[in-house]
């Protein structure tokens, strides 16, 4: 058996940060009911959909929706992916998020099932504890700018000196105060139990140390004997199986994972790092984070990938599927049969389905203005309300392309606010689907056939 390579040394593994088209979604925006807030989280409208998205969410956190997966099924642009981003926000901000387009997995680099099967694995997450490492010492120095104000007097320094090295932490206030209170001198030896909460100098216990902003995230005080301070360094990352996976794959290492060049994982190296997942378990060190596997145009799917759903869908460490589809009745790839959304009766029979409505223009508004905001575009409200029509009379998706094009074009005339003119202007520029295909009859002689 290959050695695998520990958690502690995984957790280097760059992450990169998720933005574009949905990084105004926090949530799904819902109260403590699961009723839909008018606009929060980045979400607005759609009231049903995320009505049932929510309720989804709850089964999804009790454990009850195995075996099954969730299909939302409605035109281009109503929210579909927004939705299954902010179901996948609900369950927690480290729970994995892959989306695939289904038309991806045919490609001549995989097979279809191993293309599936890397996506399963991208989407279920390992959440890692990192093996502690202990330092102890005594408190040397304490630096506490008593003279200071404001922000200043809110911070300092607590030194301890071990044999072989000296660590500074930074203190929060709260700590600080105690510190004070206790008469901590440098010299003192301080005895932090995280675990049962107290904190005690020279043995005599005095407060809880979890009222304490004092310890970094990846910082733990632990019990330990009189005289000594004991710090355990925590750190918990989150990687996915497949990133697992992949560094531990001999033909590619790891950068293949910045390259994105992954190729086919052999099946002996899955089940050595299941072997050894279950392992950490066992030991603590690790959890499962099931994360969400977002697949788009499902009608691109065929029968093949769909028994292969079917079985995955049964596994143990299954992610939570989310696929969905703006096709009506139309044929199952590769059949001579039609079906609702291209997909098998059986499978469909699997599925929660969730559909999504047209918006109205009061919600095409308020989406613009979440999206300007989030990508600190200012608009004047005429601009909002132009582009608001444009959104009802193309598509939701168009004008907000329209937002970052529509701002270039006011930065190019050194305006720091965008106006209807800036939106008249990328509006001439770029054109939406309609005009694309009306502009594609008026010139097709002048087109190669
Ligand atoms: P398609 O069928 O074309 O894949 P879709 O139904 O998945 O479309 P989205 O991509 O989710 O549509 O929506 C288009 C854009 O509008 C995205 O930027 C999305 O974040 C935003 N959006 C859609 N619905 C909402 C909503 N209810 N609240 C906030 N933003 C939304």
């Amino acid at each position: 058996m290959t050695t695998i390579i520990q958690p502690s040394e995984i957790r280097d593994i760059a992450k990169l940060e998720r933005t574009g088209m949905h990084s105004h979604i926090r949530g799904l925006g819902l109260d403590e009911k699961l009723q839909p807030l008018p606009n929060a989280q980045g979400m607005v409208g759609q009231a049903s959909a995320r009505r049932a998205a929510g309720i989804l969410v709850k089964l999804i956190q009790d454990g009850k929706i195995a075996g099954r997966a969730i299909l939302m099924a409605g035109a281009p642009g109503t929210g579909k992916t927004a939705i299954a981003m902010g179901m996948t926000q609900e369950l927690g901000s480290d729970v994995p998020f892959t989306m695939l387009a289904a038309s991806e997995i045919f490609s001549l680099e995989m097979s279809k099932t191993e293309a599936l099967t890397q996506a399963f694995r991208r989407s279920i997450g390992i959440r890692i504890k990192e093996e502690t490492e202990v330092i102890q010492g005594e408190v040397v120095e304490i630096q506490i700018d008593r003279s200071a104000t404001g922000a200043a007097a809110k911070s300092g320094k607590l030194t301890l000196k071990t044999t072989d090295m000296e660590t500074v932490y930074d203190l929060g206030q709260k700590m600080i105060e105690a510190l004070t209170k206790e008469k901590v001198l440098a010299g003192d030896v301080i005895t932090i139990d995280k675990a049962s909460g107290r904190i005690s100098k020279l043995g005599r216990s005095f407060t809880r140390a979890r009222d304490y902003d004092a310890t970094g995230p990846e910082v733990k005080f632990v019990q330990c004997p009189e005289g000594e301070l004991q710090v355990h360094k925590e750190a918990v990352h989150t990687v996915s199986l497949h990133e697992i996976d992949v560094i531990n794959s001999r033909t590619q290492g790891f950068l293949a994972l910045f390259s994105g060049d992954t190729g086919e994982i052999k099946p002996e190296v899955r089940d050595q790092i299941n072997t050894k997942v279950a392992e950490w378990r066992e030991e603590g060190k690790a959890e499962i984070v099931p994360g969400v596997l977002f697949i788009d145009e499902v009608h691109m799917l065929d029968m093949e990938c769909f028994s292969f759903l079917n079985r995955a869908l049964e596994d143990q460490l299954a992610p939570v599927v989310i696929m969905a589809s703006n096709r009506g009745m139309t044929r199952i790839r590769g059949t001579k049969y039609k079906s609702a959304h291209g997909v098998p009766a059986d499978f469909l029979d699997r599925l929660h389905i969730i559909s999504t409505t047209p918006y109205t223009e009061t919600d095409i508004g308020s989406i613009l203005a979440i999206r300007a905001k989030e990508e600190d575009v200012d608009l004047t409200p005429e601009a909002l309300a132009v582009l608001t029509k444009v959104g009802g009379e193309t598509s939701l998706r168009y004008s907000i392309h329209l937002i970052t094009t529509a701002s270039l074009v006011a930065q190019k005339r050194q305006a720091t606010v965008v106006d209807v003119q800036d939106i008249k202007r990328a509006y001439t520029l770029f054109l939406d689907e309609k005009r694309s295909v009306q502009f594609l009859k008026e010139y097709q002689e002048e087109y190669l056939y």
